[in-house]
């Protein structure tokens, strides 16, 4: 879960409202709302390769249809971890933040990012990566990103995370935790396929 230092792109660039849905679509094609997601969340990421799906046209339709399908209950799931994180701290404290899942691209070797270029700050969690009952660990430390608005894992980070742990009965980090650890704090177990997932297949 460390954060990228990538630059971004078009850091002006207003953020899209990501519940839109085309006007004239009743019933829409659970393929297309799944790319128009994916495409949304392309804007509010660090940069648009971030976002990636595989080779394979037929997993890709299928992980399109599942996001067209699920994205909705995946992301309100995430929203109540972001909530429960923010009401660890005064509303005055809180940071306005954002959660969407996405699958990210290997080439970042990460499991989830926040992108503090975005108003409110973007937390992308890969829930294909990381096993559902450690998604609010995920969260957890990219809204204590977040909240210190910083990508480093310094000592403020450090803070807010045992805060953030403390609130939510998650394992607090031991003092003793290399910055490299602190990186990847609350463990997260990880997934073998992440693209098991997404295509619906767990
Ligand atoms: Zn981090």
């Amino acid at each position: 879960m460390t954060l990228s230092r990538v630059p971004m792109l078009n850091p002006s660039q207003p953020t899209p409202p990501l519940n839109y849905i085309p006007s004239g679509v009743g019933k829409a094609d659970p393929i297309l709302l799944g790319s128009d997601y994916l495409q949304q969340v392309r804007q509010v990421a660090i940069a648009p390769d971030m976002i990636q799906l595989p080779d394979d046209i037929h997993q890709r339709l299928q992980i399109n249809r599942w996001i067209g399908l699920h994205i909705d209950r995946i992301n309100a799931q995430l929203k109540q971890y972001l909530t429960e994180c923010q009401n660890c701290f005064k509303s005055s404290q809180q940071v306005a933040a954002a959660v969407l899942a996405a699958p990210l691209s290997a080439r970042y070797g990460i499991d989830a990012v926040c992108n503090l270029q975005t108003t409110p700050a973007t937390l992308l969690i890969d829930i294909g990566q990381i096993v559902p009952t450690d998604w609010q660990a995920a969260v957890v430390h990219e809204y204590a990103h977040a909240q210190v608005g910083s990508p480093g894992h310094d000592q403020l980070f450090r803070q807010v995370l045992q805060h953030l742990c403390l609130g939510l009965a998650l394992p607090i980090p031991p003092l003793t935790l290399t910055v490299e650890q602190l990186s990847s704090w609350p463990p997260c177990q990880q997934q073998t396929d992440k693209f098991a997932f997404w295509t619906g297949k767990l």
